[in-house]
């Protein structure tokens, strides 16, 4: 089998293959199957509630997995098969393949009691073992290239939102994912920054061959930065397209109705 890291994988990056997610009674994604290529990404939209968040929460492991399995790079992430049987993967073996994926919340989350710097250095000091030095020159590249080269010092509550979001995209970008997850990252932002932080996202976009999964209601940025975008309804893929198709001639009544409520 290919290494994880191996860019010459013929596996998808991301596969969902049957999946099923529960809370409680409630069935959110059923039969859920697709998958992502190397340096792809795509957009999830789909009216609230329908379980994009949810996917992308089942890829960094914050979620159980009530059925079906998530490959990796080819790699089982929370479930294999083993002699015919459906088995959980080590907690080691997660957290290496957790390594690789990187994902900005809605929410910002950094860590509050420490600083900018810190927040950036600290997975690739204790989880890539990189040297404190090595790590802080690449995070002082990285808030040069979030644009916020100044804030180093600061503590996260001395920020603005958009600055902590941009602070929270260096952390990400600091541990060099294969794969980046980002969840509704400006809904929690003033209006007057949205397009700044989009402009971060469409530069790392451009300049870096990361893999991409994103939930976001802005919809020119889906259209301009993904390759592919899944329209979701009811916990399945209703209509997956290029931007082109799905934003000006969608097949599915569900996609067409979204849109125009949406746009
Ligand atoms: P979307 O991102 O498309 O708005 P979500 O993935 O956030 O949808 O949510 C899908 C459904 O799952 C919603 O009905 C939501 O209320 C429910 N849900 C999400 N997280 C939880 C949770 N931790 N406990 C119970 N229900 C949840």
């Amino acid at each position: 089998m290919p290494t994880p890291t191996d860019p010459h994988s013929t596996h998808p990056v991301i596969e969902f293959r049957d999946v099923e997610k529960h809370f409680g009674d409630k069935t959110v994604l059923k039969d859920l199957n697709f998958s992502v290529e190397r340096g792809e990404r795509v957009t999830l939209i789909g009216p609230s509630g329908s379980g994009k968040t949810t996917i992308l929460r089942l890829v960094m492991t914050l979620e159980e997995l009530s059925a079906g399995y998530i490959y990796i790079d080819g790699q089982p992430l929370a479930y294999e098969q083993r002699n015919g049987k459906r088995m959980p993967v080590s907690s080691r073996e997660q957290k290496k393949i957790r390594t690789r994926i990187g994902m900005v919340f809605q929410q910002f989350n950094l860590f509050p009691n420490m600083t900018v710097m810190q927040n950036i250095t600290e997975a690739p000091i204790h989880v890539l073992g990189k040297s404190k030095d090595e790590a802080t020159a690449r995070a002082r590249e990285l808030l040069e290239q979030v644009g916020v080269p100044d804030k180093a010092d600061a503590h996260p509550t001395q920020l603005s939102g958009g600055q902590q979001q941009r602070v929270a995209i260096a952390r990400a970008l600091a541990m060099d994912p294969e794969i980046l997850l980002l969840d509704e990252v400006t809904s929690a932002l003033d209006p007057e920054v949205v397009g700044d932080v989009l402009q971060v996202l469409r530069d790392v976009a451009e300049n870096t061959n990361v893999t991409m999964l994103i939930v976001t209601h802005e919809m020119s940025f889906a259209r301009d930065v993904s390759h592919r975008v899944m329209m979701f309804d009811g916990g399945k893929v209703v209509e997956s397209n290029d931007p082109e198709t799905i934003f000006t001639n969608p097949s599915n009544e569900r996609t067409r109705q979204f849109l125009s409520a949406v746009l």
